[in-house]
């Protein structure tokens, strides 16, 4: 119970850090580094996950920014499957996202 109540509220100052890092990333990019550093030990210590459109934002190594122009590189590859390529500017470290096809979904008669 204190645990769940806990969790929300760590999930909430996550949430509100990463707005303000999204927010100040351009004017002060030194406190918009540290609000995720921040948002990030507060998931390990409350063991929550950060939401996934924020883990996309920052580099795992090096905590920079992926936001404004040179913070990152997006290529798509082609080889083997498709996949796009985000590249940490700072440190050059790699991530990989596989491109997933489109299931086709089958349209059963009741959902018409
Ligand atoms: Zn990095």
């Amino acid at each position: 119970m204190r645990d769940r109540l806990l969790r929300t509220i760590a999930r909430e100052r996550i949430d509100r850090l990463f707005k303000f890092a999204r927010a100040y990333a351009q004017s002060d990019p030194e406190a918009a580094r540290e609000a995720v550093a921040i948002a990030r030990r507060m998931a390990q210590r409350a063991r929550i996950r950060i939401p996934k459109q924020y883990r996309l934002m920052f580099c795992r190594k090096c905590g920079n920014l992926f936001l404004g122009p040179n913070s990152f590189s997006v290529r798509i590859r082609d080889r083997r499957s498709t996949h796009v390529v985000v590249r940490c500017l700072k440190c050059g470290r790699v991530r990989r996202y596989p491109v997933l096809k489109e299931k086709t979904h089958k349209v059963g008669r009741s959902k018409l």
